[in-house]
């Protein structure tokens, strides 16, 4: 049943997988559609629209040259007047004169712009007279008159894909200044319409193409992005149902984003796994340290079960002895529970600010009170008193007491510390030294790790369970410090604690905050 449900949500998964290839691909297709679509229509309209004009001017250079010759006649027009107008031998055969004569070499039948105009197979000329009728006419066609206003009218004409140009001219006898007549053009627009066709058909071909070659590209593209997120996925799911999984993201060799999603992943990965493990470290660390204790007064209690009870001497030591154990046990769940804590600081007290000097007076006297036999030694002169770093006063006391308690711990005959304090770098540095035991350069690095101590049962007789240094380092390092140490064996060790200065300004600005924070609480 839990496989199944399982395979179902795989399957779920990586429908969406390729649902996003399906989507790119569409969005990529349709945005060229439309990019093709806007592109088509726009050249298609100016293209059309110059042709357009282009094939009006031809019209209209057609009737002006009609209208040219006719103009001239003072009478309505007629066949009779008409024809010699437009043809000049015409006119010298009916004044009886010879058809060619000289000026026709400059001026000839052949040369006659008419001629173009007529010759041109997409023009139909007619030449209506004020009684809308027909006075000359080429062509097969014989375009049609309507009733006009104003001087001259152009109509469109669509028949189909195809369209036709109709010009309309009223002609004004310049020596009588009366109209005459009419000139009615048909443009046929043949070769402006074939055009037309041409390129619809061939903007219609390259859409095509283009889209298929862009959704080709889009498809290799986003299936490229798409492999590795799979492969991220896929790692997810492993690792989700198998935390302890090795399984990591390949090395993509992309150089881009998603490399930088893997390795970022991955490294987040390898994190979780150093948690899990510090974890099951730490639980089986606590239980082996709670076990001694727990084993010496279940010790003590089964021996007084059994026959200590009665002897008054015995009860007293073996009560003492696990009282002692117990003591220690409660120690240790403190210092465990700090460790915890010390974790979490940025949360609890992310505005704090303290002032170096102040607590330093106060933690090393109230120590030394405690420690009398001991000399603990305290310079400040390179620390101006007014000295401000952002951390909680309760954690810079809890890590001067972690270090100094050390350094009494480990004393052997010279029973002096050394508390230092300067300011170098825009940083404070705050040096506590003994002269103990010190520590050797392999278990330096050692120290600060949970549990560790030099000397298993010598740190135990001195209350020790390992963990002062590591809750001193988990602390320094939320407050954005350093922790050192410098020891040499027998001579003595000096731990070394660096933090940045806050200025005036950012101190005020925290400190504000943190009024802030308590006003709401
Ligand atoms: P503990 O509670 O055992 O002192 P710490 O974490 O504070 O635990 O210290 C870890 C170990 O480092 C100690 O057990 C001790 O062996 C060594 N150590 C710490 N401070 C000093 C010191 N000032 N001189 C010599 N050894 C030290």
């Amino acid at each position: 049943m839990k496989m199944m449900t399982k395979s179902r949500g795989k399957k779920k998964k990586e429908t969406k997988h390729s649902s996003l290839i399906v989507r790119w691909v569409s969005v990529v297709t349709l945005t060229i559609l439309v990019s093709f679509v806007i592109f088509s229509v726009v050249v298609y309209s100016i293209v059309s629209q110059q042709s357009l004009d282009q094939q009006e001017e031809v019209s209209n250079n057609v009737v002006a040259a009609f209208e040219r010759r006719l103009e001239t006649i003072p009478n309505e027009l007629q066949i009779s007047n008409v024809i010699p107008s437009l043809t000049p031998s015409t006119k010298r055969i009916l004044q009886g004169k010879p058809a060619i004569s000289r000026g026709d070499n400059v001026n000839s039948a052949f040369n006659d712009d008419l001629l173009s105009s007529v010759t041109n197979p997409d023009i139909s000329v007619a030449i209506y007279n004020k009684h809308n009728e027909v006075v000359f006419s080429n062509g097969n066609a014989v375009p049609e008159f309507h009733k006009f206003s104003g001087n001259s009218k152009t109509v469109k004409k669509q028949n189909g894909n195809n369209i036709r140009l109709i010009t309309y001219q009223r002609i004004k006898s310049t020596t009588s200044g009366k109209i005459i007549g009419y000139i009615v053009v048909a443009n046929q627009m043949n070769y402006y319409n074939r055009q037309m066709k041409n390129l619809l058909h061939w903007m219609l071909i390259i859409s095509i193409i283009a889209i298929i070659i862009f959704s080709a590209i889009a498809y290799l593209v986003v299936r490229d992005v798409v492999k590795p997120i799979k492969e991220i996925s896929e790692v997810a799911r492993e690792v989700n149902d198998d935390p302890n999984s090795s399984m990591r993201i390949k090395e993509l060799h992309r150089n881009d984003e998603l490399e930088e999603l893997a390795t970022t992943f991955n490294e987040m990965l390898d994190r979780m796994q150093r948690y899990i493990d510090q974890q099951k470290e730490f639980v089986g660390d606590v239980s082996h340290e709670l076990r001694t204790p727990v084993a010496v007064i279940e010790g003590h209690l089964n021996m007084l079960e059994r026959w200590g009870k009665d002897d008054p001497q015995i009860l007293d030591e073996s009560i003492k002895a696990s009282l002692q154990e117990a003591d220690r046990m409660k120690h240790l769940i403190q210092e465990m529970l700090d460790l915890t804590r010390a974790e979490q600081i940025n949360v609890q007290y992310p505005n704090a600010v303290t002032n170096v000097y102040n607590v330093l007076k106060r933690v090393v006297s109230g120590l030394a009170l405690v420690h009398p036999d001991f000399k603990i030694r305290l310079d400040m002169d390179d620390l101006p008193a007014n000295t401000e770093i952002q951390i909680y006063h309760g954690h810079l006391e809890q890590l001067l007491v972690i270090l100094i308690d050390n350094g009494i711990k480990y004393s052997t005959d010279t029973k002096q510390i050394n508390v230092s304090a300067g300011v170098s770098d825009n940083e404070v540095h705050i040096i506590v030294q003994d002269f103990g035991e010190g520590i050797s350069k392999e278990d330096q690095e050692k120290i600060f790790n949970r549990f560790y101590r030099v000397d298993k049962a010598r740190t135990r007789e001195k209350g020790g369970n390992g963990l002062g240094l590591s809750i001193a380092q988990k602390l320094v390092t939320s407050y954005h410090g350093t922790i050192s140490v410098e020891s040499v064996e027998k001579q003595g060790s000096q731990f070394k604690l660096s933090f940045p200065i806050l200025s005036a300004k950012e101190a005020a600005r925290l400190r504000k905050l943190d009024q802030k924070k308590h006003e709401k609480m």
